[in-house]
């Protein structure tokens, strides 16, 4: 287990994004380049974890890795700092999950490698009733 491997799960785990110190965005995940104004002056600031969905999808197909958590629902969520997250909505009924509705992080295990066995953990959001 390296030390990197650590940082990156302790990342997600914060739900640590980027802030840039010359116009004020937040972005998450991080960038290396303000997308407002262009500045390489970013620094890590935790993300809040609430937020709601601005539109979603209902997937049927699984993704490679992803085959027992088929149909699931991918949204695209707004943080309550404006930025935008691509994520996975879990643990919530159907008729909870529309636009508008608010959601929290949460994180889960996201995928286990079939081969040595490494579980991979990642955000997703639950419908916050
Ligand atoms: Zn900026």
């Amino acid at each position: 287990m390296t030390i990197q491997y650590w940082r990156i799960r302790d990342r997600y785990y914060r739900l640590v994004g980027s802030k840039c110190t010359n116009c004020g965005d937040e972005f998450f995940p991080p960038v290396y380049r303000c997308r407002g104004c262009g500045s390489e002056h970013l620094k890590d600031k935790e993300m809040p974890k609430e937020g709601k969905i601005v539109t979603y999808t209902q997937l049927h197909e699984p993704l490679p890795g992803f085959e027992a958590q088929a149909p699931f629902y991918l949204a695209v969520i707004e943080l309550e700092n404006g930025a935008r997250v691509l994520s996975q909505v879990v643990d919530s009924p159907d008729e909870s999950v529309k636009s508008g509705a608010k959601v929290r992080a949460t994180v889960r295990r996201a995928k286990v490698d079939g081969e040595t066995g490494q579980i991979t953990y990642g955000y997703k959001f639950i419908v916050d009733n």
